[in-house]
């Protein structure tokens, strides 16, 4: 169990406008899109951060990356292009903690981000 917002919307408890689902990965739009697709995948196991995930988890990370590259075909931007995004702890500008990925796209991607 988790108790983040996150982690209910990986259980159910909470609604979420979901786009992909598996064993062991949740897909969904985020409430505040920074482009056309913003979507977030999260393991439904609460993992805190990338800093604790651990040896064992590395088949989930993968799989977390492999969804996102299935939800970026199924919205259409997998030939144009995209970005995956973890933000890791504050100085990383993560806000919820439970592990996610940001597949961002739609528009053209500056860099460096900021
Ligand atoms: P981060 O700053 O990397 O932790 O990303 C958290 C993201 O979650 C932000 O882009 C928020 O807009 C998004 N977010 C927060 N709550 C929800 C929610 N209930 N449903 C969808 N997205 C959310």
């Amino acid at each position: 169990m988790s108790d983040t917002i996150f982690g209910k919307i990986a259980t159910g408890e909470v609604a979420a406008d979901l786009i992909y689902e598996d064993d062991e990965v949740v897909a969904f739009r985020d409430l505040n899109p920074q482009a056309p697709v913003h979507v977030l995948l999260i393991p439904r196991k609460p993992i805190r951060t990338l800093n604790e995930a651990e040896p064992e988890d590395a088949v989930l990370v993968g799989r977390l990356l492999l969804a996102a590259a299935k939800v970026a075909k199924q919205e259409g931007i997998a030939e144009q292009g995209y970005r995956t995004v973890i933000n890791c702890n504050a100085g990383g500008g993560q806000t919820v903690y439970h592990l996610h990925v940001h597949l961002i796209g739609g528009r053209p991607l500056q860099w460096p981000p900021g």
